[in-house]
Protein backbone atom coordinates (compact mmCIF):
# COMPACT_ATOMS: atom_id res chain seq x y z
CA UNK A 1 0.00 0.00 0.00
CA UNK A 2 1.34 3.55 -0.72
CA UNK A 3 -0.19 6.38 0.98
CA UNK A 4 0.31 10.37 0.43
CA UNK A 5 -1.11 11.59 4.22
CA UNK A 6 0.13 15.62 3.77
CA UNK A 7 -1.76 17.49 1.37
CA UNK A 8 -3.66 20.81 1.29
CA UNK A 9 -6.76 21.18 -0.78
CA UNK A 10 -6.62 23.60 -3.22
CA UNK A 11 -8.03 24.21 -6.76
CA UNK A 12 -4.61 24.28 -9.73
CA UNK A 13 -4.03 27.84 -8.90
CA UNK A 14 -3.32 27.03 -5.54
CA UNK A 15 -6.92 28.59 -4.34
CA UNK A 16 -8.37 27.22 -1.24
CA UNK A 17 -11.51 25.13 -2.78
CA UNK A 18 -13.38 22.62 -0.67
CA UNK A 19 -15.46 20.46 -2.59
CA UNK A 20 -15.45 17.26 -3.84
CA UNK A 21 -14.51 18.19 -7.62
CA UNK A 22 -11.58 19.32 -6.00
CA UNK A 23 -11.10 16.46 -4.34
CA UNK A 24 -11.39 14.09 -7.33
CA UNK A 25 -8.51 16.48 -9.47
CA UNK A 26 -5.87 15.29 -6.03
CA UNK A 27 -6.99 11.72 -6.22
CA UNK A 28 -6.29 12.08 -9.84
CA UNK A 29 -2.91 12.26 -9.85
CA UNK A 30 -2.70 10.03 -7.15
CA UNK A 31 -4.12 6.88 -9.71
CA UNK A 32 -1.89 8.27 -11.90
CA UNK A 33 1.18 7.78 -9.63
CA UNK A 34 0.14 4.57 -8.11
CA UNK A 35 -0.95 6.14 -4.68
CA UNK A 36 -3.80 3.77 -2.95
CA UNK A 37 -5.18 6.51 -0.72
CA UNK A 38 -4.53 10.39 0.17
CA UNK A 39 -5.20 12.44 3.30
CA UNK A 40 -6.38 16.01 3.17
CA UNK A 41 -4.64 18.27 6.27
CA UNK A 42 -5.29 21.82 5.60
CA UNK A 43 -3.87 23.77 8.06
CA UNK A 44 -5.43 24.29 11.06
CA UNK A 45 -4.51 28.46 11.37
CA UNK A 46 -6.89 28.39 8.63
CA UNK A 47 -9.95 28.22 9.97
CA UNK A 48 -11.99 30.77 11.82
CA UNK A 49 -12.97 27.76 14.36
CA UNK A 50 -9.72 28.39 16.03
CA UNK A 51 -9.24 31.63 15.66
CA UNK A 52 -8.82 32.68 19.46
CA UNK A 53 -5.54 30.48 19.50
CA UNK A 54 -3.13 32.51 17.16
CA UNK A 55 -1.77 36.29 17.46
CA UNK A 56 1.10 36.30 14.91
CA UNK A 57 -0.59 38.46 11.72
CA UNK A 58 0.92 35.76 9.02
CA UNK A 59 -1.84 32.98 10.72
CA UNK A 60 -4.33 35.73 11.85
CA UNK A 61 -4.77 36.68 8.17
CA UNK A 62 -5.28 33.57 6.99
CA UNK A 63 -8.10 32.39 9.34
CA UNK A 64 -10.67 33.15 7.48
CA UNK A 65 -12.25 29.75 6.35
CA UNK A 66 -14.88 27.17 7.64
CA UNK A 67 -13.60 23.90 9.25
CA UNK A 68 -17.27 22.72 8.78
CA UNK A 69 -17.01 23.09 5.31
CA UNK A 70 -13.63 21.81 5.09
CA UNK A 71 -14.41 18.48 6.73
CA UNK A 72 -17.74 18.39 4.92
CA UNK A 73 -16.12 18.37 2.31
CA UNK A 74 -13.38 15.29 2.70
CA UNK A 75 -16.73 13.42 4.58
CA UNK A 76 -19.13 13.44 1.41
CA UNK A 77 -15.77 12.14 -0.80
CA UNK A 78 -15.20 9.33 1.46
CA UNK A 79 -19.31 8.59 1.54
CA UNK A 80 -19.27 7.87 -1.94
CA UNK A 81 -16.26 5.41 -1.68
CA UNK A 82 -13.23 7.71 -2.37
CA UNK A 83 -9.77 6.35 -1.14
CA UNK A 84 -9.45 9.87 1.20
CA UNK A 85 -9.02 10.29 4.80
CA UNK A 86 -9.70 13.68 6.95
CA UNK A 87 -6.22 14.98 8.55
CA UNK A 88 -5.56 18.17 9.93
CA UNK A 89 -1.96 20.10 9.92
CA UNK A 90 -1.71 21.31 13.49
CA UNK A 91 0.79 23.92 14.06
CA UNK A 92 2.53 23.74 17.54
CA UNK A 93 0.72 25.98 19.72
CA UNK A 94 2.33 26.19 23.18
CA UNK A 95 0.50 27.06 26.14
CA UNK A 96 -2.42 27.06 23.75
CA UNK A 97 -1.78 23.50 22.78
CA UNK A 98 -4.60 22.41 25.65
CA UNK A 99 -7.56 25.38 24.11
CA UNK A 100 -6.55 24.18 20.54
CA UNK A 101 -7.38 20.13 21.10
CA UNK A 102 -10.30 21.52 22.97
CA UNK A 103 -11.66 23.07 19.54
CA UNK A 104 -11.14 20.35 17.41
CA UNK A 105 -12.28 17.81 19.44
CA UNK A 106 -15.78 17.62 18.20
CA UNK A 107 -14.57 17.16 14.29
CA UNK A 108 -14.58 13.42 12.81
CA UNK A 109 -10.56 13.20 12.22
CA UNK A 110 -8.47 10.45 10.70
CA UNK A 111 -5.34 11.86 11.68
CA UNK A 112 -3.89 15.37 12.88
CA UNK A 113 -0.69 16.11 11.58
CA UNK A 114 1.21 17.77 14.28
CA UNK A 115 4.23 20.28 12.72
CA UNK A 116 6.39 23.32 14.43
CA UNK A 117 6.32 26.20 12.30
CA UNK A 118 6.72 28.82 14.75
CA UNK A 119 8.72 29.53 18.17
CA UNK A 120 7.43 32.42 20.24
CA UNK A 121 5.65 33.91 17.30
CA UNK A 122 8.76 33.51 14.61
CA UNK A 123 8.89 31.55 11.41
CA UNK A 124 10.86 28.56 11.47
CA UNK A 125 10.93 27.99 7.48
CA UNK A 126 11.03 31.65 6.55
CA UNK A 127 13.94 34.37 6.86
CA UNK A 128 14.53 36.51 8.45
CA UNK A 129 12.54 34.66 11.21
CA UNK A 130 13.88 33.11 14.02
CA UNK A 131 17.45 32.77 12.64
CA UNK A 132 17.90 36.72 13.34
CA UNK A 133 17.41 36.40 16.98
CA UNK A 134 18.82 33.02 17.87
CA UNK A 135 22.42 31.02 16.67
CA UNK A 136 21.66 27.76 14.48
CA UNK A 137 22.32 25.72 17.79
CA UNK A 138 19.63 27.27 19.22
CA UNK A 139 17.08 27.30 16.99
CA UNK A 140 17.75 23.54 16.78
CA UNK A 141 17.32 23.04 20.55
CA UNK A 142 14.48 25.04 20.63
CA UNK A 143 12.98 23.49 17.38
CA UNK A 144 13.00 19.87 18.80
CA UNK A 145 12.36 20.57 22.03
CA UNK A 146 9.09 21.86 20.76
CA UNK A 147 8.63 18.78 18.68
CA UNK A 148 9.52 16.41 21.51
CA UNK A 149 6.64 18.86 23.75
CA UNK A 150 3.91 18.18 20.76
CA UNK A 151 4.44 14.57 20.54
CA UNK A 152 4.32 14.14 24.59
CA UNK A 153 1.00 15.71 24.40
CA UNK A 154 -0.45 13.08 22.81
CA UNK A 155 -2.55 15.38 20.72
CA UNK A 156 -1.14 14.36 17.61
CA UNK A 157 -1.16 11.11 15.22
CA UNK A 158 1.80 12.26 13.16
CA UNK A 159 5.30 14.26 13.05
CA UNK A 160 4.97 16.64 10.18
CA UNK A 161 7.87 17.21 7.75
CA UNK A 162 10.41 16.18 11.31
CA UNK A 163 13.33 17.76 10.66
CA UNK A 164 11.92 20.86 8.83
CA UNK A 165 14.35 23.03 10.59
CA UNK A 166 17.17 22.31 8.18
CA UNK A 167 14.68 23.70 5.35
CA UNK A 168 17.15 26.64 5.23
CA UNK A 169 20.18 24.51 5.15
CA UNK A 170 21.65 25.91 8.05
CA UNK A 171 22.62 22.78 10.41
CA UNK A 172 24.64 22.84 13.67
CA UNK A 173 27.81 20.73 13.34
CA UNK A 174 25.88 17.72 14.66
CA UNK A 175 22.44 17.34 14.14
CA UNK A 176 21.56 13.97 14.89
CA UNK A 177 22.97 15.34 18.60
CA UNK A 178 19.88 17.32 18.68
CA UNK A 179 17.23 14.65 17.36
CA UNK A 180 14.77 13.64 20.81
CA UNK A 181 13.16 10.48 21.15
CA UNK A 182 9.72 10.76 19.78
CA UNK A 183 7.64 7.71 20.85
CA UNK A 184 3.81 7.16 20.55
CA UNK A 185 3.95 9.31 16.85
CA UNK A 186 4.28 8.12 13.53
CA UNK A 187 6.99 10.41 11.38
CA UNK A 188 6.40 11.10 7.90
CA UNK A 189 8.53 10.73 4.72
CA UNK A 190 8.31 13.91 3.22
CA UNK A 191 9.60 14.66 -0.32
CA UNK A 192 8.58 18.72 0.31
CA UNK A 193 12.51 19.07 1.35
CA UNK A 194 13.74 18.35 -2.25
CA UNK A 195 12.28 21.66 -3.64
CA UNK A 196 13.14 24.09 -0.49
CA UNK A 197 16.79 25.19 -0.36
CA UNK A 198 18.19 22.30 1.67
CA UNK A 199 17.32 19.56 -1.35
CA UNK A 200 16.65 16.83 1.00
CA UNK A 201 13.78 14.46 2.49
CA UNK A 202 12.57 15.12 5.54
CA UNK A 203 13.66 13.65 7.93
CA UNK A 204 17.27 12.49 8.49
CA UNK A 205 16.73 8.70 8.34
CA UNK A 206 18.69 8.95 11.68
CA UNK A 207 15.43 11.04 13.54
CA UNK A 208 12.99 7.67 12.48
CA UNK A 209 14.88 5.58 14.90
CA UNK A 210 12.15 2.47 14.07
CA UNK A 211 9.04 4.47 14.53
CA UNK A 212 6.04 4.01 12.25
CA UNK A 213 5.79 6.01 9.16
CA UNK A 214 3.34 7.79 6.71
CA UNK A 215 4.39 9.06 3.30
CA UNK A 216 4.11 13.00 2.36
CA UNK A 217 4.40 15.03 -0.46
CA UNK A 218 2.76 18.45 0.78
CA UNK A 219 0.64 18.66 -1.95
CA UNK A 220 -0.71 22.33 -2.26
CA UNK A 221 -2.03 22.06 -6.23
CA UNK A 222 -3.48 18.41 -7.17
CA UNK A 223 -0.39 18.26 -9.57
CA UNK A 224 1.82 17.66 -6.66
CA UNK A 225 0.29 14.45 -4.87
CA UNK A 226 3.16 11.92 -4.66
CA UNK A 227 5.58 13.69 -5.87
CA UNK A 228 9.33 12.00 -6.15
CA UNK A 229 7.71 9.07 -3.97
CA UNK A 230 10.59 6.87 -5.54
CA UNK A 231 12.69 8.29 -3.60
CA UNK A 232 10.58 8.45 -0.55
CA UNK A 233 10.02 4.37 -1.09
CA UNK A 234 13.81 3.95 -1.37
CA UNK A 235 14.78 6.18 2.05
CA UNK A 236 11.81 4.03 3.90
CA UNK A 237 13.80 0.32 2.37
CA UNK A 238 16.67 1.83 2.95
CA UNK A 239 15.54 2.25 6.39
CA UNK A 240 14.55 -1.33 6.79
CA UNK A 241 11.03 -0.47 6.49
CA UNK A 242 7.94 -3.14 4.76
CA UNK A 243 5.24 -1.53 6.46
CA UNK A 244 3.44 1.92 6.55
CA UNK A 245 0.93 3.42 8.61
CA UNK A 246 -2.52 3.90 7.85
CA UNK A 247 -5.20 5.89 9.86
CA UNK A 248 -8.62 5.88 10.09
CA UNK A 249 -10.64 7.66 13.13
CA UNK A 250 -7.33 8.29 14.67
CA UNK A 251 -6.55 4.60 15.12
CA UNK A 252 -3.49 3.49 13.37
CA UNK A 253 -2.76 0.09 11.74
CA UNK A 254 0.26 -0.93 9.12
CA UNK A 255 -0.42 -2.60 5.80
CA UNK A 256 3.02 -3.68 3.76
CA UNK A 257 4.31 -0.98 1.85
CA UNK A 258 4.23 -0.74 -1.43
ZN1 LIG B 1 3.98 22.17 7.28
ZN1 LIG C 1 1.59 21.06 4.88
Amino acid sequence: MIVDYHMHLRDPDERVVFTVEAIERFLETATRRGIDEIGFTEHVYYFRQTAEVWDVPYLTERCVHDLDAYCEAVLQAKRVGLPVKLGLEVDYAAERQARLAELLEPYPFDYLLGSVHWLDGLAVDMEPGIWARLSVDEVWARYFAALAELTASGFVDVLAHPDLVKILGKRPADPSAHYPALDGVALEISTAGLHKRVGEIYPDPALLRGAPITLASDAHVPENVGRDFDRALALAREAGYETVTVFEGRVSRQEPLG
